[in-house]
């Protein structure tokens, strides 16, 4: 067992790294990987500061010797901003182990970075105030931006690559069966097929929400090519760090032996 995107004390988990290794290991994982937000050049409450990386790579290490038997990886999900990103030289610079490139910011008309990522009442405030309630532009957005940095590269796992469809779908049920938003999102998983990106089955909004990032309905497509799927819980609790995984291999299987 394993999960390869865990928040840490250093971005927006709710527990310290060692709560998440206790509970992996608790488990019986064999493989842990931590994932917090990367510093970015815009003012988050989410992401991590430079300053902690150096705290965060120590922190790692520690737990691998307190947990001999669970091999711990240093990651890191990094956001995409225009022309910046896991491609950067900063990200190059760092001794990870692993990289998870996700979209949580794009920008709005007036050309400002917001976050399209939280929950359903932040985003339709932010839809309405922000994006001018053109949730047409932002799906599109969201889209273009997910393209430019499998284009620009630089990472080894695509984050929640629909992820959008969570709050576009509250603001506009159905949004996500629609044929030009069915277009986008088999677009950018052709992209990221053609890139041989691997590709992580996201779990986090199963429970609340009954999302997967990506839809089911691409999961086949992505088995037949020759992309790596990896299956995460993209935890920010300890006691949610393996949910809803065993689901998702059984839904795999399923459609491995069905075809
Ligand atoms: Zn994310
Ligand atoms: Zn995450």
């Amino acid at each position: 067992m394993y999960n390869l995107h865990t928040h840490t004390q250093w971005c927006d988990a709710r527990a310290p790294m060692e709560e998440f290794a206790k509970e992996a290991a608790h488990l019986g994982f064999t493989l842990l990987g931590f994932s917090p937000h990367s510093p970015i050049p815009l003012e988050s409450p989410c992401n991590m500061h430079k300053a902690d990386v150096p705290l965060y790579l120590a922190e790692a290490d520690r737990l691998q010797t307190l947990y001999p038997d669970m091999k711990i990886l240093k990651g890191m999900e990094i956001d995409y901003l225009d022309g910046w990103g896991p491609s950067d030289d900063y990200f190059k610079s760092l001794p990870l182990d692993y990289k998870i490139g996700s979209v949580h910011f794009i920008p709005t008309q007036d050309g400002d970075y917001v976050d399209i990522d939280g929950r359903p009442d932040s985003f339709m405030t932010k839809l309405r105030d922000r994006f001018h309630g053109d949730l047409r532009y932002v799906v599109d957005t969201f889209f273009d931006k997910s393209q430019d940095m499998v284009r620009a590269g630089g990472f080894d796992i695509i984050g929640h690559y629909d992820k959008i469809k969570l709050n576009a779908s509250v603001a506009h049920p159905g949004i996500e069966r629609e044929d030009w938003f069915v277009r986008r999102a088999d677009d950018l998983t052709d992209l990221i097929i053609d890139r041989g990106i691997a590709v992580e089955i996201n779990t986090k909004s199963l429970e609340e929400y009954h999302h997967t990032f990506p839809a089911q309905r691409h999961w086949l497509r992505l088995m037949k090519s020759d992309v790596d799927i990896v299956v995460n819980s993209d935890a920010h609790y300890p006691r949610r760090i393996n949910a809803h995984r065993p689901d998702v291999f059984k839904a795999l299987r399923y459609l491995r032996d069905k075809r």
